[in-house]
């Protein structure tokens, strides 16, 4: 049996902003990154390389905050966080504050393959990248126009004490599988916020808060205001409930995200599978890029409440 979901982050647009345009090319983006994904499991690939193909797209995607077209920070740099982790080893690799590694989940894949460390930051991260052979780019690749306008937009707001939208506040790309072998892996992408400070990291590329993957339990990828999720350390709760009070995927994921997050008022989301390939993807926003693909092959995203159908795999 073989499962596969992702996200593109808790901060889409309100309903009214989404134009039709928008949504059909982000649409097309999640599609793709569940066949990506979905190529991997087929063909008796692991959760790790499925999880890592569907980052990838959406890294590569302008239209969800990871990678290209991510995030500016508050000096208007894509300062990028990335990790993976393999729930049948409890491996793990993350990296923040990248801006030179293109795909900054291959390089968290890379640095759970190597010699042990699970943690690199900044131009450390970049130059590991470098020295494994993965592809490393100008820091300006990363920018897109939208982005730079998005940073104008929120300096402003901050100026003038006016409160940014959901919309505005949030993204990030995740992706959780079950593969051939039983095993679950999660993955998770961002450039953080528009306008975060300078060396701010948050909670994607903390292992059990924004990632977490334990085989026959759960696999975790979030996305929303990551400081919450980092205090909840909301991949590895999630993990718990199920593990010490025996609730399944459903009741600990709602339990997470529609009540302890919640209460903090702040925007959050997750994708998460179950050993069995049962997939949830609660959200407390007004909407949430997702997708995933069922155990028959049934491709499904959505953005706000309405679930398209696509194609069978
Ligand atoms: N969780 C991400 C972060 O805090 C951002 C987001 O998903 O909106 O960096």
């Amino acid at each position: 049996m073989i499962a596969l979901g992702i996200h593109g982050g808790c901060g889409v647009m309100a309903r009214t902003e989404l134009s039709d345009a928008q949504w059909a090319a982000a649409r097309a983006d999640l599609i793709e990154a569940l066949r990506a994904g979905w190529r991997v499991l087929q063909t008796g690939g692991s959760a790790v390389a499925a999880v890592e193909a569907a980052v990838v797209v959406m890294e590569e995607s302008p239209h969800f905050n990871a990678g290209y077209g991510a995030a500016l920070n508050i000096d208007g740099v894509a300062a990028l966080d990335a990790s993976i982790m393999d729930g049948a080893s409890l491996g793990a690799g993350a990296v923040s504050a990248v801006s030179r590694a293109r795909n900054p989940v291959k390089l968290a894949r890379a640095l759970m393959e190597g010699k042990g460390t699970v943690m690199l930051t900044g131009p450390a991260a970049d130059a590991y990248a470098e020295a494994h052979g993965l592809e490393v780019v100008a820091p300006s690749f990363f920018v897109t126009d939208r982005q730079r306008q998005a940073l104008v937009r929120m300096k402003h707001l901050e100026r003038t004490g006016t409160p940014a939208t959901e919309g505005e506040k949030h993204g990030t790309v995740g992706a959780v599988a079950l593969d051939r072998d039983g095993h679950l892996a999660a993955a998770t992408s961002t450039g953080g916020y528009t306008n975060k400070p300078a060396g701010r990291v948050g909670d994607t590329p903390i292992i059990g808060a924004g990632t977490y993957a334990r085989d026959g339990t759960c696999a975790v990828s979030g996305t929303g205001a990551g400081e919450y999720f980092i205090r909840h350390v909301v991949g590895h709760e999630i993990a718990s409930r199920m593990a010490y009070l025996g609730e399944d995927l459903a009741t600990a994921a709602h339990k997470v995200v529609m009540e302890d997050l919640h209460r903090h008022g702040i925007g959050a989301g997750i994708v998460a599978i179950d050993g069995q390939g049962r997939l949830v993807v609660p959200y407390n926003t007004d909407g949430m890029y997702r997708g995933w693909v069922t155990t028959e092959g049934v491709v499904h995203v959505a953005t706000h409440d309405k679930v398209f159908v696509v194609e069978t795999l």
